[in-house]
């Protein structure tokens, strides 16, 4: 189903003109206006699911399937050094737009971007208490 008033769900259904990649049935692939890196494009789905919770899993299989084909076309189109898939849900995770989406970000050696996470050091100890919250 779409929404009225989301934005991907015009682009995605092309009722706002986008510079579009790749479409299908069920997805459009169009260049971010915001680019992180050179190519920085973004996998939308047809229909309207805010995020990866509300997305049914054979969307989710498909979705996959295709960022890994984009990628792969990107690379060879845009001679990229590497590749990061992004996927943000909720705010607290920096997500603006709530319709699900798949960032392909191509990556160049010196692109000067910084996706990289901040890293801790946990120990054994609070390293097991966490699986065990998630798998106890
Ligand atoms: P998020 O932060 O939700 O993971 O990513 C939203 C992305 O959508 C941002 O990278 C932003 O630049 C992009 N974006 C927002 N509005 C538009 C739009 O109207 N057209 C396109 N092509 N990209 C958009
Ligand atoms: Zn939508």
């Amino acid at each position: 189903m779409k929404k009225d008033d989301c934005i991907f769900c015009k682009i995605a259904n092309g009722e706002i003109p986008s510079n579009t990649l790749y479409e299908d049935e069920s997805f459009r692939v169009i260049l971010d206006v915001g680019p992180a890196t050179k190519g920085h494009a973004l996998i939308l789905p047809r229909e309207h699911f805010a995020n990866l919770y509300e997305l049914p899993e054979d969307w989710c299989q498909k979705a996959f399937l295709l960022a890994k084909r984009m990628a792969a076309r990107m690379t060879e189109r845009l001679g990229c050094d590497g590749f990061n898939l992004l996927q943000n849900n909720g705010e607290v995770a920096g997500q603006t737009v709530h319709h699900f989406h798949v960032h392909l970000i191509p990556r160049y050696k010196d692109d000067g971007q910084e996706l990289e996470m901040k890293k801790s050091s946990p120990s054994q100890e609070e390293l097991a208490k966490v699986r065990e919250e998630i798998c106890g």
